[in-house]
């Protein structure tokens, strides 16, 4: 169902009146995770301001430490429904298991699936029965095939709404986070039909490389971004080495205008 064999012309997502895989790229941005009110919403404002049709930020994080932050979670979500009532942007957030989904689904507008639940077939399967598109991420070392064949899952439970989000894969570099896999892009809608988009901000763990691979995405054939911004990177409590502040966020989007038409 994923494949292009199947469905010639490439999918449409349709998230509200946007078009996710349409003629614009959109920039869904905001923080790795909601952290309280005021930086969700201050944050939320300033990127749609600059430009970004969607607001990203996670309830529910997935930490390589146990003893790292893990969310707001309900009250996390609550906030994000109260960013997109202020200013319009639509919300993706993740979602880490089925226990929470419906939770989840109540204030998303798009399911994230991260990478590490890629191959979480039974998370698929459940995302697969909701009434939402679902933005599903490359797995750190999933081929092209595995990851395909995730989102197979989804469209085979019943839910052909996906957007696959490539976001850097486990390489032998340790400077950068991961290695952004550009090659993945026209790759990937050669023998798709679906949308995809990159998420430079977990690629390259590095807030200054992020708008060199940005662009670099959006000529290479990508469909969108995720993009991590916060209002003080120096004391987010995630991913604040990667994250733009709103100046350098805005900066970027100005210099993507030049190569595409950004909504
Ligand atoms: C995220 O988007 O905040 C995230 C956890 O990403 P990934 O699943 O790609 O690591
Ligand atoms: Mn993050």
């Amino acid at each position: 169902l994923a494949s292009r064999t199947f469905h010639e012309e490439g999918t449409v997502v349709r998230v509200g009146d946007l078009e996710i895989g349409g003629n614009a790229v959109h920039v869904m941005a905001g923080p790795c995770a909601v952290e309280n009110r005021e930086q969700l919403l201050s944050t939320a404002r300033l990127v749609k301001e600059a430009g970004a049709t969607m607001l990203r930020g996670g309830a529910f994080k997935p930490r390589t430490s146990p003893y790292s932050f893990h969310g707001l979670e309900e009250e996390g979500l609550k906030i994000l429904a109260e960013a997109r009532e202020a200013t319009g942007l639509l919300v993706v957030t993740e979602v880490m298991d089925a226990r929470t989904l419906p939770m989840v689904a109540e204030y998303a507008d798009v399911l994230q699936i991260g990478a590490r639940n890629m191959q979480n077939f039974f998370l698929l399967k459940e995302v697969a029965k909701v009434d939402k598109p679902v933005l599903l991420k490359r797995g750190p070392s999933a081929t092209i095939e595995e990851w395909l064949m995730a989102a197979e899952y989804i469209m085979a439970g019943g839910n052909y709404n996906v957007i696959l989000c490539e976001r850097g894969i486990r390489s032998f570099d340790n400077f950068t986070r991961n290695t952004l896999d550009l090659t993945a892009v026209p790759a990937v809608k050669h023998l798709s039909h679906l949308p995809v988009i990159v998420d430079p901000s977990h690629a390259i763990g590095k807030w200054r490389f992020v708008p060199a691979m940005a662009r670099a995405a959006i000529a290479a054939g990508a469909d969108g971004l995720l993009v991590e911004v916060h209002p003080n990177p120096a004391e987010a409590l995630c991913d604040g080495p990667q994250s733009l502040t709103p100046e350098n966020f805005s900066a970027m989007m100005d210099d993507l205008r030049q190569i595409a038409a950004v909504m």
